[in-house]
């Protein structure tokens, strides 16, 4: 059997950014405004310094206004909350996005809980969740599993009716609102957690298995169903050479790897994407078309596709 087509999620997200910076000036043009995501961070994790500062590039590479909201760890939550009530108030702000984890000392779920649902540009807020839950048109959906989706069809075709699907992992952010996107498409949908009994059966049904665990290669070549899409949320940090090579690690170098492992799934997949390139570009582009959604709905434009 020849090899998986790997799918390029770098190439994807190009496109649906080149879409998203036309839209941003088909907005500026009709209505005269500008989107805005306001970025808040608390601390100095390193890797959510990453994240937030290649969203903030992001933004202004596509015309966006970036509002950049660097706090020190030890924010009060009253700040925070106090922070959020100004930015939820701020016209010029269409977005805000809260970049987790928080520190410890500050409720994540009351956090979340306080941005207006229009401008929650993450999808993480319960009525956003329950609007996607229950079918209903305007909820934002969260980036990754949205970016997922998009190159499941882009492999696929839109119509994903009867397929089996797999969602491997359970989290608010990622697992649970994939299932829902898929549920949507009419797929038959199993959901997979640390409790599922014969993982690796569950996983040889689907047709379209979703990675969303954590756990560097997990997945194996034999969990999948020969021609199944294979899209691989994971982002693993391991020693340079691999958890899976005999060769000793050089020491301090490392890569990423998802939660498949991929040069076992290529040779069985029909599609599968890579880490890195495949599933994490999306997710900054699906925050890019979130936002510019949540302007087009204040500003009554059309909301783009
Ligand atoms: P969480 O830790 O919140 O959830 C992990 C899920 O995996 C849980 O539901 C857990 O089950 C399940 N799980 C853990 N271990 C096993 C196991 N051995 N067998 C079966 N199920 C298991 O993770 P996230 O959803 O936040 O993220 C998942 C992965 O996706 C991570 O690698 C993360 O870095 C990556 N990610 C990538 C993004 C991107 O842009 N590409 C964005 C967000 C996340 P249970 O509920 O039973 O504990």
């Amino acid at each position: 059997m020849a090899d998986a087509t790997i799918i390029d999620g770098k190439a994807f997200a190009a496109g649906l950014r080149a879409r998203v910076a036309d839209g941003v000036a088909a907005l500026k043009a009709s209505h005269g405004v500008t989107p805005g995501l306001a970025v808040v961070l608390v601390g100095e994790d390193a890797a959510s310094q990453v994240y937030v500062r290649s969203k903030e590039r992001a933004l202004v590479e596509l015309g966006m206004n970036s509002f950049d909201h660097h706090e020190p760890a030890d924010m009060a939550e009253s700040d925070l909350l106090a922070l959020i009530d100004r930015l939820n108030a701020d016209p010029a702000v269409h977005g805000i996005l809260v970049q987790l984890p928080l520190p410890r000392h500050i409720d994540t779920q009351k956090v979340l809980a306080r941005i207006v649902p229009e401008k929650d540009a993450d999808g993480f807020h319960v009525v956003n969740a329950g609007l996607l839950a229950t079918g209903q048109p305007g909820a934002i959906v969260p980036c990754t599993p949205l970016g997922s989706l998009l190159l499941i069809r882009d492999t696929l075709g839109r119509d994903l009716k009867g397929k089996r699907a797999l969602v491997l992992g359970r989290s608010n952010i990622v697992g649970k609102p994939m299932a829902q996107l898929l549920l949507q498409a009419d797929c038959t949908v199993t959901m997979a957690h640390s409790r599922t009994a014969d993982l690796p059966a569950e996983c040889r049904r689907a047709d379209i298995l979703v990675a969303a665990v954590g756990r560097p290669e997990m997945v194996r070549g034999d969990w999948i169903k020969p021609g199944a899409t294979v899209i691989d949320v994971g982002i693993n940090r391991v020693p340079a050479v691999g958890i899976n090579r005999v060769a000793a690690a050089e020491p301090g170098k490392t890569r990423l790897v998802g939660d498949v492992a991929f040069d076992e799934a290529v040779k069985v997949a029909g599609a599968i994407t890579p880490v890195p390139g495949g599933v994490g570009p999306m997710t900054i582009a699906c925050l890019m078309l979130n936002t510019l959604a949540a302007a087009c709905r204040a500003a009554g434009a059309p909301v783009p596709e």
